[in-house]
């Protein structure tokens, strides 16, 4: 779909694919009313109030459902809305939607409601991003943080940090444009302005790291050779919130994945196919498969564990020499089987769970020095992008400034700024960069 499109009626199921006990279509367009007279019982309905009834075709009836009317402008889409509430199950769903389009809508493309919202003017660009971040975060965390995006804090923040440019820059013109009127501004206020925007700018992209942290999160990869209990301690980290841990598709045959929710996504992967280590082989850079050392070598952090009850042998050193210049934590596992607490080592037990917990808040701090709930903004890749261009444009601006120069030639960085943060808020965009955002979401948000 182009920005400069018609819009016609989209059509689409927005509760997940499966059983359940209630399924969500919903109608977005001109024609959302129009197919709903055909197909409801009842409708002579009132906006913004549940009308129950039942989708018929004809003289079939279809399920009994309700149906939420919202009229435009006041609607998630700014257009008129329909959502048919059903009984969950892929046959009535799919039954209803296909009435729906052969009653005159289309199949709605990845995100395409939300992309109306935001080409209706209901959000700018980084709330309907932030609508995208919460139906994909992976952790409660991000999900909360990016709640503050939905309700327009970074919206507010480059708002504010566009008008202050925009001063600036309209204080240049007019001087330019008005020689005998209008002074041009001082050259110092030019400097104190400039930098004083840009120290705004820093604050937002200050928060980057972290934001990319809770976005994609961190990999620990556990290592260590065999039987010393690795894939104990992967299940036994895993099954303290099994109830929000995910598979990762595409996992390997050698090393297993799974996400663990540490207030950051934590991809935990257990190097399986470390066990190639062998004394008789002697020979280190043969250790495990590939998989397992391109495991050590990405992840962000090593869990390297031991048998307590054994000791740190030969074997084990074999492995730490292979990760010594990489950021590792020694476990000594089996705690259960000896008395002995040395103080370089975190003493657990996967079988009995003790010291998981505090294995867990040691984590936590090494993979996250910053509390998501202080994060002020969050930002994506693209926003950072935007906004390192907005910088480097006013740095341009600031040096001109301080040798003098022309103030015909700073406004071209001072609007090229704008124009970098026009882009983050969609205020300026093209179709390239719009369709790429939505790519992301899924079919009927
Ligand atoms: P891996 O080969 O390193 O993945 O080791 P496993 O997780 O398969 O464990 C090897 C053996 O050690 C199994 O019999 C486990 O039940 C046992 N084991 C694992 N963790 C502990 C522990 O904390 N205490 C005791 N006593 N046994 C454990």
């Amino acid at each position: 779909m182009n920005i400069s499109d018609e819009f016609d009626t989209i059509t689409a199921i927005s509760t997940p694919f499966g059983t359940g006990g209630v399924g969500v279509i919903r109608i977005s367009g001109e024609k959302a009313f129009e197919i709903i007279k055909k197909i409801f019982t009842n409708p002579d309905f009132e906006p913004r109030k549940f009308n129950h009834g039942w989708i018929v075709d004809g003289e079939k009836k279809i399920d009994e459902v309700i149906v939420l009317p919202f009229f435009a402008p006041n609607s998630y889409t700014g257009e008129d809305i329909i959502e048919i509430q059903c009984h969950g199950g892929v046959n009535v769903t799919k039954n209803i939607l296909e009435l729906v389009l052969k009653n005159g809508a289309r199949m709605a493309e990845k995100g395409e409601f939300t992309k109306r919202a935001f080409l209706n003017k209901r959000m700018d660009l980084s709330q309907a991003e932030a609508v995208a971040d919460i139906i994909h975060s992976k952790t409660k965390e991000f999900a909360k943080v990016s709640t503050k995006n939905l309700s327009g804090v970074l919206k507010e923040k480059i708002n504010d940090i566009r008008n202050e440019i925009f001063i600036v820059l309209s204080k240049i013109t007019a001087g330019i444009d008005f020689p005998e009127d209008v002074k041009e501004p001082e050259y110092d206020y030019l400097i104190e302005t400039f930098e004083k925007i840009i120290s705004n700018i820093d604050s937002v992209l200050s928060d980057a790291n972290t934001s990319n942290i809770l976005r994609q999160g961190v990999s620990v990869a556990i290592a260590g050779k065999p039987n010393v209990g690795k894939s104990s301690l992967f299940n036994s980290l895993l099954s303290l919130d099994r109830a929000i841990v995910t598979d990762i598709a595409g996992t390997t045959r050698d090393v297993l994945k799974e996400t663990l929710d540490l207030g950051i996504p934590v991809t935990l992967i257990d190097t399986a196919g470390i066990h190639g280590v062998n004394e008789k082989e002697n020979k280190v850079e043969a250790i495990g498969v590939e998989y397992s050392k391109q495991s050590l070598n990405e992840a962000d952090l090593i869990l390297f564990v031991y048998d307590a009850s054994q000791g740190v042998n030969e074997e084990d050193k074999k492995i730490l020499e292979l990760i010594k210049d990489k950021n590792y934590v020694t476990i000594a596992n089996k705690s259960d089987l000896t008395k002995e607490r040395k103080p370089d080592a975190v003493y657990i037990s996967a079988l009995t769970g003790e010291g998981i917990n505090e294995l867990k808040q040691l984590l936590t701090s090494k993979v996250c020095e910053v509390e998501p709930e202080n994060l002020e903004f969050v930002t994506n890749s693209r926003q950072q992008v935007c906004l390192n261009r907005a910088r480097a444009s006013l740095d341009q601006a600031l040096m001109a400034a301080q040798i003098h120069e022309l103030q015909d030639l700073i406004s071209i960085d001072v609007k090229a700024s704008i124009l970098a943060l026009d882009e983050l808020t969609g205020e300026l965009i093209t179709d390239e960069v719009l369709d790429n955002v939505f790519e992301h979401f899924c079919i009927g948000k």
